[in-house]
């Protein structure tokens, strides 16, 4: 995608703005991003149901603007997935093929070869209604990918299911691309989801992209205290302070060193420190960072302990193994120097590099 923009209601309404976008061959794209972002929005234009405004959409390097859904081989699965349900699960998987004009055999094998990829073969003759959700799931993708698609776009597919039925499916959709290395680009609004699923993951906020990285650099690297924010299990907390060369004055909270943090000069800024960087203890570190604050609530989640720290005015979360802290306990928050980070007042990363 190249500078598209989507505008509806005579341009009233922004849906994207200015995307920028290459997704290689092969490879699983994650669009993730609020509700209301744009994401089901950039997914139609990709798949052709939409018509960019500006910019332009390019297929193995040929612009396919013009081109009709059925002329860009793409297979799309919504959330809502619609079976036909007078025709038997064979019936609905082989129906792209048959309006396709594939003889019978071919059919056959292709069948064969999705069910198994699926796990469904024991289903076949089975109508919809006889299926569970987390099958009908399965034979909607089965019946998307029958045709070998060039591009496979899913919307929010697994979100009518619950929640162990959808960890498994996410695995095995994780799967099933890497057996087939289809080119897929995937929306959600979940980050877990995306976290597991992407090898790339694209964050958008109000019709824009905001990041575009790896699961893993985009939890190292937000690149802006938004991304930040929006990225984690609790987020990363950021804390508004004023920095002086190498530290950052948070006022009530007390000053935290920022030795390494490149450019100088005094400015609003933001600290940030993931929950799980953070330790909690009664007693001041004799050195290093610490942030002053009284314990609020905490919330005991089994694997960890989330304390929460009211900190000159606003909660600080902290996820620790253990803790005898109670609530209006006085604490200290300690975190190393490389576990922060520095965003300046307009939301961008200044440190680390
Ligand atoms: P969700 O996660 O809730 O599905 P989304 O990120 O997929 O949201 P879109 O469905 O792409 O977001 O919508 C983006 C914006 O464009 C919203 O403000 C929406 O109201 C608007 N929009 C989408 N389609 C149309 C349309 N056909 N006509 C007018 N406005 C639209």
């Amino acid at each position: 995608m190249e500078g598209v923009s989507k505008y509806f209601d005579a341009g009233n309404t922004v849906a994207n703005y200015r995307l920028d976008l290459e997704v290689a061959d092969g490879e699983f794209v994650v669009l993730l991003g609020p509700s209301g972002c744009g994401k089901t929005t950039a997914l139609r234009l990709i798949a052709g149901l939409e018509r960019p405004s500006e910019g332009a959409i390019y297929f193995d390097g040929e612009r396919v603007d013009d081109r009709s859904p059925s002329d860009r081989n793409v297979a799309m699965v919504f959330q809502n997935y619609a079976l036909y349900p007078h025709m038997t699960v064979a019936g609905n998987i082989e129906y792209p093929l048959k309006v396709r004009g594939i003889p019978p055999d071919d059919r056959d094998d292709r069948l064969e070869e999705v069910t198994r990829l699926l796990h469904i073969e024991d289903q076949v003759g089975k109508s919809p209604a006889e299926l569970s959700g987390g099958q009908r799931q399965r034979v909607a993708l089965a019946r998307a990918i029958v045709r070998q698609p060039s591009v496979f776009l899913l919307d929010e597919p697994l979100s009518n299911l619950d929640a162990k039925l959808r960890q498994e499916m996410r695995s095995e959709l994780k799967r099933l691309q890497n057996e087939l290395a289809i080119t897929t680009v995937y929306v959600t609004h979940n980050q877990e989801e995306a976290m597991a699923m992407a090898d790339t993951v694209v964050v958008m906020n109000r019709g824009t992209i905001r990041q575009i990285a790896p699961p893993g650099e985009l939890y190292d690297r937000p690149r802006t205290g938004w991304v930040a924010r929006f990225i984690g299990s609790p987020p990363m907390n950021l804390m508004d302070g004023t920095r002086r060369n190498g530290s950052v004055d948070l006022a009530e909270a007390g000053t935290v060193r920022f030795p390494g943090a490149p450019g100088n000069g005094d400015g609003t800024v933001s600290l940030g420190v993931r929950p799980e960087d953070l330790s909690v203890s009664a007693e001041p570190p004799p050195a290093g960072n610490a942030i002053e604050g009284v314990v609020d609530t905490v919330e005991p989640m089994g694997e960890y302990v989330l304390v929460n720290v009211t900190v000159g005015g606003r909660v600080v979360s902290a996820k620790v193994a253990d803790t005898d802290l109670e609530r209006e306990d006085r604490v200290f928050l300690t975190f190393e120097d490389d576990d922060a980070y520095l965003y300046d007042e307009n939301g961008e990363l200044i440190a680390p590099t």
